[in-house]
């Protein structure tokens, strides 16, 4: 690019916004043009990086002077108001052909209504999901952008420059049209959510029912880091495990308070997934395992009601290990096949054409799911692209099947033993509920009938029935 020329801009400097107009200066290619509201922070970006030959904009009009066309700028603002106020002044300023990434955590619905709206200016619009942090955003997210083909067209090779690489490919895909990027996205946190719920319980049953220590169990989860379980999520819940509290000694887990926080990036996914009918148990267990975490008062007005007689697992502890971890193996499982359900169901309603083995592709660097274990599902969704449900191909069919007689007994230990277990529980409910030949869901459709009318169908013969009920009286 000519000097004073970029062909990328970045809106908004805080620290998302300008560890990605870093990344994005670093690659081969890229001049980066940068804008934020309060101009000191352009100055401070400018001062700090010499090295990154920034263009600096003080004015949304300078801000579009700058860019060569079609302009391409990547949005970094808080989510919400900020991102359309930022909107409507591009829209200003941009011309027909341009294009306006969002790369913020919006909520896929809004994406949806901006990209619309925009679109009728004739300016692209592209909502982009990114995953990292803000170390992912400097040294290489997951992207996962929405929007329409024409704008993947220039935008494809800026993002596949600054994306994260796994086993040589960039962490970025074009998921699909309008809102299919932050949807995706969003489901991503959701998985997030089970994946680490489903850790906790792990570490809870082993530290209560066998007595190891924080450090021992540390040791542990490095020892599963090294199989099928291998993830970023197991490797940092190692070293988190494995620290001790500078100012008491003590394991630093048990200085921390027990309340889990939550963006809300939880409650989108299950909320969704309410709404498209898809049976997301452990994602919706996880989010709730949180908010029943952060209600102190609660918990201690519950602290005395009884727990159970026999509070020990009183099992050998070498093989209650392994069930552990046989069983959350298997939970895993259950919870990102849920997951890949719900991207299903979204794909589905808003005629989204998204290809599952790909968006696992993109999860395998960058993010915080990252795993080995995305590989299989990559494999699953390559073999067979029209899977019902994730569970079903061979791979995991057969670590199920490897795993549950163990996830049956982890979680009768922990019933016994009064752990609470919501998320390898409900996962393992889900697992015999979707396997069932008959569910009482027949019983539920005659106590639907009898009070409602709500009529019901027959397993042998076509057409709906209304029992009279009354009569019978
Ligand atoms: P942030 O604290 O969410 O937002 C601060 C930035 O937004 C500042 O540059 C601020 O400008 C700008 N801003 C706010 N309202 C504005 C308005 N009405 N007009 C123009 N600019 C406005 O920043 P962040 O933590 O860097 O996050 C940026 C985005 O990335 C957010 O959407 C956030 O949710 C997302 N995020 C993602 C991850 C991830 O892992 N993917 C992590 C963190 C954040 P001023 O300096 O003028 O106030």
């Amino acid at each position: 690019a000519a000097a004073g020329t970029a062909n990328v801009g970045v809106v908004g400097l805080a620290v998302m916004g300008s560890n990605l107009a870093r990344n994005l200066a670093s690659r081969e290619g890229n001049t980066v043009a940068v804008f934020n509201r309060t101009e000191e922070k352009t100055r401070a970006l400018l001062d700090e990086h010499p090295e990154a030959g920034f263009v600096p904009a003080s004015t949304y009009e300078e801000f579009a002077a700058r860019l060569s066309k079609p302009r391409t700028a990547i949005i970094m603002v808080k989510a919400g108001a900020g991102t359309d106020a930022v909107i409507d002044e591009l829209l200003r300023v941009f011309e027909p052909g341009d294009i306006i990434v969002d790369g913020g955590n919006a909520y896929f619905p809004d994406t949806i209504r901006r990209e619309k709206a925009v679109r009728e200016t004739g300016v692209n619009f592209v909502g982009a999901g990114i995953s990292g942090g803000e170390e992912g955003a400097l040294t290489g997210p997951s992207i996962m952008p929405g929007g329409s083909d024409e704008s993947w067209a220039t935008l494809g090779p800026i993002l596949k420059s600054i994306a994260a690489v796994a086993e040589g490919e960039p962490c970025v895909t074009h998921v699909g049209r309008d809102g299919a990027g932050h949807f995706v996205k969003m489901v991503h946190n959701g998985i997030e959510y089970a994946d680490m719920q489903l850790i906790a319980e792990a570490y809870d049953l082993i530290r209560r029912g066998t007595g190891r220590s924080p450090a021992e169990i540390a040791e542990i989860f490095a020892e599963w880091n090294t199989g099928d379980l291998e993830s970023y999520l197991i490797e940092i819940t190692a070293e988190v495990l494995r620290q001790a509290d500078a100012e008491t000694g003590k394991p630093l887990v048990d200085v921390i308070l027990d309340q889990a926080g939550a963006k809300g990036t939880g409650a989108w996914t299950v909320q969704t997934a309410l709404s498209l009918g898809v049976p997301v148990s452990g994602i919706a267990e996880a989010t709730f395992a949180r908010s029943l975490s952060s209600h102190p008062e609660q918990r201690a007005a519950a602290a005395d009601l009884p727990g159970p007689q026999e509070p020990s697992l009183a099992t050998e502890t070498e093989g209650f290990i392994e069930d552990v971890r046989l069983a959350l193996f298997a939970s895993k499982i259950v919870a990102y096949s849920q997951g890949f359900d719900e991207i299903r169901a979204g794909a589905a309603e808003h005629a989204w054409n998204i290809d599952p083995g790909a968006i696992a592709k993109i999860w395998r660097g960058g993010c915080i799911i990252r795993a080995q274990f995305l590989n299989r599902i990559a494999d699953a969704y390559a073999a067979e692209p029209d899977l019902p449900l994730l569970m079903t191909a061979p791979y995991f069919t057969e670590a199920l099947s490897r795993g549950q007689a163990a996830w049956r007994r982890v979680v009768v230990a922990a019933a016994r033993a009064g752990i609470p277990a919501p998320a390898f529980s409900s996962s393992l409910s889900y697992y015999d509920g979707i396997r069932a030949d008959r569910l009482p869901a027949a019983l539920v459709q005659g106590q639907r009938d009898y009070f409602g009318a709500h009529t019901y169908k027959r397993v042998d013969k076509p057409g709906t029935f209304h029992r009279l009920w009354s009569g019978d009286r």
